[in-house]
């Protein structure tokens, strides 16, 4: 009977320590189901799209451009899927609702030179659009070579294909000025790459027809 209650008292005593360890390791298991990297890239692109769109809406109430409007619509939608993966993941949203402001004060410097930019004439907006869609490009490759989680390896995917489309929407508009485009940040053969592969349509969720081009 002793024995009994001992070993009674021994179970309760395990269950009891596995509850208390389940309910310590609950939160942590959510906080790391993205490294701190991968938390702080997707907290990075979040804004950096917000940054994509706040510069276009401001350019085309300066411009009154399609290329502007069109665009800044379809970085709505990129700043919507990387706030679905910030939901998903349980992270903070660092996105402020006003246009043009930022939390991240890089964001911030890159958002008010290039606002400055696009000022100056239209040409200056299509460049400093041009300059965005570079980074942007670069700044997404980093993403998915750095995480190999699925879901966010395809919504970057994803938006990297759009930016590929965007940037060469602006490469057409400044050389129908008669002018030649060359790279701001991306090499010469990376532009050339971009520029040469077909419009890849948006809003297909499947995988395939995505590789064409891309990744060199
Ligand atoms: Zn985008
Ligand atoms: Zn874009």
């Amino acid at each position: 009977m002793l024995n009994f209650l001992i070993y009674r008292r021994g179970i309760a005593a395990i269950v009891g320590a596995f509850i208390l360890a389940a309910a310590l390791a609950a939160p942590w298991v959510q906080a790391a189901a993205l490294s701190d990297a991968e938390t702080r890239t997707l907290t990075f692109m979040r804004e950096e799209e917000k940054l994509a769109r706040d510069v276009y809406l401001t350019l085309n109430d300066l411009w009154s451009q399609p290329v502007f409007a069109n665009i800044a619509k379809s970085e709505q939608q990129h700043m919507d899927a990387m706030l679905n993966l910030i939901e998903r993941y349980r992270i903070a949203d660092p996105a402020i609702p006003t246009v043009g402001l930022f939390a991240n004060t890089d964001l911030q410097a890159m958002h008010d030179g290039l606002i400055a930019r696009g000022q100056q004439s239209v040409t200056e907006a299509f460049y400093a659009g041009a300059a965005i869609e570079e980074i942007d490009i670069l700044d997404l490759q980093e993403a998915i070579a750095e995480t190999d989680k699925a879901d966010l390896r395809q919504s970057y995917e994803n938006l990297l294909a759009a930016s590929g489309n965007h940037l060469r929407a602006f490469v057409r508009n400044i050389e129908a000025q008669g002018l030649v485009y060359e790279p701001q940040y991306l090499s010469a053969e990376h532009l050339e790459a971009i520029l040469s592969t077909p419009t890849q349509r948006s809003g297909n969720p499947g995988r395939g027809g995505r590789n064409g081009g891309r990744g060199r």
